[in-house]
This record gives structure tokens, sequence and C-alpha cells, in this order.
């Protein structure tokens, strides 16, 4: 599908890590050429017609992802360099203000780094508590088992839309609906989701959410932080500095701009930005439902091949998105993955920066095949054939 948009596919190439980072169609590396080429200003800044067309892409950006998502207003889009970033801004510009001491952080051991890591921090600096929701006999997230894990002193849910080693989906909504009943916040890492299901952010009700560019078919170096406005008003930034401010003489007397500019401090990756908008209208064009349906029935393809070979242990069998994780008996992820790519296919291989997710698994490292709309049933066919033969990865793979 659509797979001459993408000119890497024009190379002996069979791509299976568009859960690392997606590639890119012409429409997205054209806009951002064209900014190059054309109108290279900065942004928010100058008092020239380019200028003032840099204000204009760049802005017209945010109400693309601001539509597609469906937030309530632009302000509630800040630009940011990815999730990892969005997520640290969540973490210290407002968690870091409001929790106390033996406050509960509600996460899984299936979060990626991004989604662990910025909560240790905040347990070792203020002396909360980061707990893990247990996971189902297929390592997926039930509203039955956030329940269990919530206590009085749960002030955050954070979790990811789609894990990227189980690619399982949350059931978002339903949490957020009996976390707010409850007075809990809920961060939504939606590194996995976003550009390959329908997310609707007044719908699911969520406080916060964070995505990356390169993920959707855009720009690496860009990302979203998505948080409700009454919140991101008590958000601090974290970083200080020019195109943030309205003001300032000395320490006290710091006076800072509105919403979004207020948490977008210097200048900002423009070219990724512009190029994230467009990123958004090639996916609005082709329509997110069939992305979503084509992945899924590209997977369901891959499932039921990899499912009959004895060699291969699947780790979720059970799931809806495009990701696919596996291990061969006895032969180590990497040792394999460099077997593929002797015949141009990349997987990736390793702990997928879910380091802790084999507490829950009792499994350290998988290959993960993560399939895009433009993969094909021929791609998979390939991939199988190399899989099945498991004498030949022995003999082929140093
Ligand atoms: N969360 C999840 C679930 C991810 O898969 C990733 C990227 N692998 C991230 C967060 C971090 O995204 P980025 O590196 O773009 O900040």
């Amino acid at each position: 599908m659509n797979r001459e948009d993408f000119p890497m596919l024009k190379q002996d190439l069979i791509y299976f890590d568009n859960a690392a980072t997606t590639l890119k169609p012409n429409k997205v590396i054209n806009k951002i050429k064209d900014y190059y080429e054309n109108y290279s200003a900065n942004t928010h800044r100058g008092d020239y017609d380019i200028s003032f067309k840099v204000d204009n892409e760049y802005e017209n950006a945010r109400d693309l992802v601001c539509d597609f998502i469906n937030a309530k207003y632009k302000e509630e889009i800040v630009f940011t360099s990815g999730t990892t970033d969005s997520l640290n801004m969540i973490s210290e510009g407002f968690f870091k203000h409001l929790l106390e001491p033996n406050d509960e952080i509600l996460i899984t051991t299936s979060e990626h780094a991004s989604n662990v890591m910025p909560w240790f921090k905040l347990e070792k600096d203020l002396g909360c508590k980061v707990r893990f929701i247990d996971l189902d006999s297929n390592y997926h997230v039930t509203l039955d088992n956030v329940k269990k894990a919530v206590t009085p002193n749960t002030k955050v849910i954070s979790l990811a839309h789609i894990t990227n080693v189980i690619g399982d989906i949350r059931p978002i909504k339903e949490i957020c609906k009996f976390a707010h009943e409850n007075n809990i916040f809920v961060v939504v890492d939606a590194a996995q989701s976003i550009g390959h299901l329908k997310i609707d952010v007044q719908d699911l009700d969520v406080d916060f959410m964070a995505f990356s560019g390169h993920k959707m078919y855009g720009p690496t170096g860009t990302g979203v932080l998505y948080g409700k406005i009454d919140l991101l008003e008590d958000l601090m930034p974290i970083k200080l500095g020019g195109g943030m401010n309205e003001s300032f003489d000395t320490p006290d007397t710091m006076l800072l701009k509105e919403l979004p500019l207020r948490l977008e401090a210097g200048t900002p990756n423009i070219a990724g930005v512009i190029g994230l908008g467009e990123a958004v209208k090639y996916i609005n064009n082709i329509g997110i439902e069939n992305i979503t349906n084509k992945e899924l029935e590209l997977r369901y393809y891959l499932v039921d091949k990899l499912i009959k070979i004895n060699h291969i242990d699947l780790i979720n069998i059970e799931g809806e998105s495009g990701i696919v994780s596996f291990n061969i008996d006895g032969i180590f992820s990497q040792d394999v993955a460099y077997y593929l790519n002797k015949y141009q296919i990349c997987v990736r291989a390793g702990n997928h920066c879910a380091k802790i997710l084999k507490n829950a698994t009792h499994v350290t490292n998988s290959i993960r095949v993560s399939l895009a709309f433009y993969n094909t049933t021929s791609e998979i066919d390939a991939l199988v054939e190399l899989l099945q033969d498991k004498n030949k990865i022995m003999k082929e793979m140093i």
C-alpha cells in the first residue's frame, strides 16, 4: 500500500523495524527541503515576509496536530524533541511539584525506559513510590488489574497506549474513567500508537500524552506533549531562555509567555515541526483506519505463519498491533538479526529499552518485527522462509 511514496523502499531492502522509526514519505522529505531552500528563517521572531511564512507553517502544523488527536485547544499542543522529552517535561515540570513522599505512581514492567526512568527519578528525588500494575498471562494490562493496584496513595498512572515489545493495546479510556473517579491523573505514552491507531484525546480523556514525530512517518527530533489546558498551565518549564519569555530584568521579574510558547524555549526544530505537520496530512490522506486495518491484516498473516514453526517461541501471540516478538530456540536474538541482515531484512533484536519486562516474561532478549502499512505479505513470506530452516540459521549466523 502506497509503497511508491517512500524513497527508501526503492532499495533492495525489507524494513521491519517500524517501531524504532518509520520510513518517511516524499511529501514529508520535500516539505522539509522546501523550508531549507525557500524560506529558511527563524520562527516567532522576524518582521519580514519569509519569517511570517515560517510562523504560518509552524502554527499550521500545530493546528494539524491539534485536529489529528482532537485536542480541544491548539495551546494544548507543545512541540518537543520526542516522546522522551515530553515524558520528562511531564514528570519534572508537573508531577515534581505535586507529588509528596509516599504518593504512588503506577506503571508496568513492560514500559519503555522513557516511561520508567523519569518516574524512578521522582522516587529518588521526592520519596514517592513507583509501583507496578500486574500483567495478565498474555502480558496485557486489564482494568481489573489496574483497580487492584490502586491504593488511596495512587496519584498518577502512566502507561504506554501500545507497548513496544508486547504490542498490546491498553484500555486507556476505561482506565481514565476509573482513575478520574478516584482523583488520579493519567499519562499516556503514545509513541507506538500514534500513526497506527485513531487517537482522540477528548474521548479517551487522558490528562497528558506524549509522542514522537519520527514514529508517524515524520522527521526525527520532533515530538508532542499534549496536556489538558488547565493542567498544562501548571506545568513549569524545565528549560528557560529565548522565545518563551515576555520580559526579564532580575531573577524576581522573569515574565513568561502564554502557552504553548512558554514550554518551547530556544529555537525549535522548525523544519522538523513543519515536516511533522506534513506527516499528519499524509496520514489523513491515507486514512488512519486504513493504516490500522492493513497493519492488523499483516500481523495476522505473520503470526499465522510463525506459529506453525516449532523452533519459534512467540512472546505475544495475542495482540492487535503490528508488533510481533519472538525467539528461536537456542539461538541468541542478535545472531538471528545478523543472519537476516545478510538478506537485507531489518529487524530489531535485544531488550528494546524495556529492560524490566524480563521480570514478567522471563525473556531477556527477543527478535522484534514491527510492521507498517507499506509492508507486504511477500516480504513476510521472505522472512518466514529464512526463519524456517534452523540449521541454515546456525550455519550462516556468524
Ligand atoms: N515509549 C515507547 C513505547 C517507545 O517505543 C519509544 C521509542 N522506542 C519511546 C517511548 C521513546 O521515543 P523517542 O526515542 O522517540 O523519544
